[in-house]
């Protein structure tokens, strides 16, 4: 077998990886991104429905089985960039309260390890990173923090009339915080139809590859596509990691490094350490704690639409707004129940797809044409709540070595009163109809939580710097790190955290003299 030898090793080239990847860039150490998909092309595919929803075009082909053994195939990407190529950009903070211990109606979201003031230097880090934009006074769940560095992007008109109508309803609508290029601006992002679940043809939405992983190559980064790490191999103490067995165009490969970043995604992280039993480590690499691949959390998300008959939605970018009014609690108890935002436009052959899954897929020939008027009269909106950490809800591997996800979704309750509060919200602005959708347990996006960070090596796995506390050279940095899921969009906080990592690994493993440490982030001026 072939062997290569790098200084530091990143496996995966998403939020987590692509940000470390970027920040260690200059640190002038040989770095080598391994990455099991390939560049995503620049095509017009890039914003057709029809290649994206219907085709599958840019989706894993893989198939997971669920806990009652049946396939189905999960809303993942892998390619460079992974999933934030077909993110909204929708880049949150985390409240502050999110940090704390918070009772829901269906059980406890525990504390994090860190609070909100050790990350915040990270986030203000992030959000120039990825170019947020978005208005720091305008929501009452607003953590403490100075400016946004982009002005908010401002509300097409028919959003306006809907921003106006939720402030006669007593809410407090808020920009949602975009990370966009130029949005607006000529060579800028277009503020189009095709952002969430599209990739951005012409690179002007602040995904992992544009932002990160791009640069790092210019600073010289490695970066190995359709290469898939197999297993890490440990020494023969294992207390540290050696290698890394990679599949690359086919033929299997050994990278050796001192220093080795796993950045997979949740499912796929805990699943290369399960993959990587040893002697020393039969349950999993770094399982002393019997947690890898347990705590998996994905939001509870339903899909909305306001339907009025009389009005075409003349917004073409209508992904502006947010109303947090019920996040920290419902409108008549003490508990939590999530967010409102509302969605990209949905395309009517996107409604096709999903309506001829309807009724038992027995009504398929209703056609593409009159979805298109139905959404033409349509306003999209998401609502979101917390899913709850579970030991149950796990990640495991079968016995032939596929990925099994047991998940049953918790927290419902809450849920469901925030479905009612839309649809609520959504008649008093005049909707006829409110349909709502849901992909329940199969809905992969927001996964996290599978590699929990803390302070004990019985009830984590990762240490707050997200070091396994088993193996001494392992870094797990991608969602898997979440003690609770809150309930605003993760990306922002996987990226505030992999920088916050790669800046303790600047001064710790990769002994930089302190200047060096210093030199890529600002922020790490006010280190925590
Ligand atoms: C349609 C969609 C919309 C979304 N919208 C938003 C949003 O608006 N805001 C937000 O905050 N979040 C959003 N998300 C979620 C967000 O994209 C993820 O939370 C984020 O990308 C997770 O980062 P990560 O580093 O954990 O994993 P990923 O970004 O998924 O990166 C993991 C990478 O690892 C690679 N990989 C996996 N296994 C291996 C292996 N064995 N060897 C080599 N490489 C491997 C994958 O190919 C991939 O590139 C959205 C997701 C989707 C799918």
């Amino acid at each position: 077998m072939q062997t290569h030898a790098f200084d530091v090793v990143i496996i995966g080239s998403g939020a987590g990886g692509g940000t470390v990847a970027h920040a260690l860039a200059s640190t002038g150490r040989r770095i080598l991104v391994i990455e099991r998909g390939g560049d995503v092309p620049s095509e017009p595919e890039n914003w057709s429905p029809a290649a994206v929803w219907k085709d599958l075009r840019y989706r894993t082909m893989e198939r997971w089985v669920d806990r009652d053994g049946q396939e189905f195939q999960p809303y993942t990407h892998y390619n460079v960039g992974g999933n934030t190529k077909y993110w909204g950009s929708v880049l949150y903070r985390l409240r502050r309260e999110d940090f704390g211990e918070i009772a829901h109606r269906d059980g406890g979201s525990p504390a994090w390890p860190i609070t909100y003031d050790d990350l915040a230097p990270w986030y203000d880090e992030a959000e120039r990173l990825y170019q947020v934009h978005g208005d720091a006074t305008a929501d009452p769940t607003e953590p403490p923090r100075g400016p946004f560095p982009h002005p908010p992007v401002p509300h097409a008109e028919a959003m306006q009339a809907v921003v106006a109508g939720l402030e006669r309803q007593g809410l407090h609508p808020s920009p949602l915080p975009l990370g966009l290029i130029e949005p607006g601006r000529p060579g800028g992002c277009q503020l189009c139809n095709t952002c969430n679940s599209f990739p951005c043809r012409i690179h002007r939405k602040s995904d992992a590859d544009v932002c990160c992983v791009r640069p790092a190559r210019e600073a010289g980064v490695t970066v190995w596509t359709h290469a898939l790490a197999r297993r890490l191999v440990t020494s023969r103490d294992g207390t540290r990691v050696e290698a890394v067995d990679v599949e690359r165009d086919g033929r299997e490969v050994r990278v050796e490094a001192p220093l080795v970043v796993v950045a997979c995604g949740a499912v796929n992280s805990a699943i290369l350490l399960l993959r990587s039993a040893t002697p020393q480590h039969p349950r999993g690499l770094a399982n002393s704690s019997g947690l890898v691949g347990r705590r998996y959390m994905a939001h509870l998300a339903t899909m909305m639409q306001g339907f009025y008959p009389f009005r075409v939605n003349t917004a073409v970018f209508q992904k502006t707004v947010a109303i947090n009014d019920f996040y920290l609690r419902g409108r008549h108890g003490s508990y939590p129940l999530g967010q409102i935002q509302s969605q990209g436009r949905t395309h009517g052959l996107m409604a096709k797809v999903v309506g001829d899954t309807w009724f038992g897929g027995h009504v398929t020939w209703i056609p593409e044409w009159a979805y298109d008027a139905w959404v033409a009269r349509g306003v999209d909106w998401l609502a979101m709540s917390e899913d709850l950490p579970h030991v149950d809800n796990r990640v495991t591997l079968t016995e032939d070595g596929r990925i099994r996800l047991e998940y049953t979704p918790n927290n419902e309750a809450a849920h469901e009163e925030l479905v009612r509060e839309a649809s609520r919200m959504l008649r008093r602005l005049g909707a006829w109809k409110v349909m709502a959708h849901s992909h329940r347990s199969k809905n992969t996006t927001h996964q996290c939580g599978t590699l929990v960070f803390g302070h004990e090596a019985s009830s984590s796995v990762l240490d707050t710097y997200c070091r396994t506390h088993d193996v001494s050279n392992l870094f797990v940095v991608d969602a898997s790190f979440f003690p609770s899921s809150a309930a605003v969009n993760p990306g922002l906080t996987i990226v505030a955290q992999a920088l916050r990592v790669a800046d303790h690994l600047r001064r710790t493993d990769l002994r930089l003299p302190e200047d060096a440490a210093a030199g890529t982030t600002p922020a790490a001026a006010q280190r925590p």
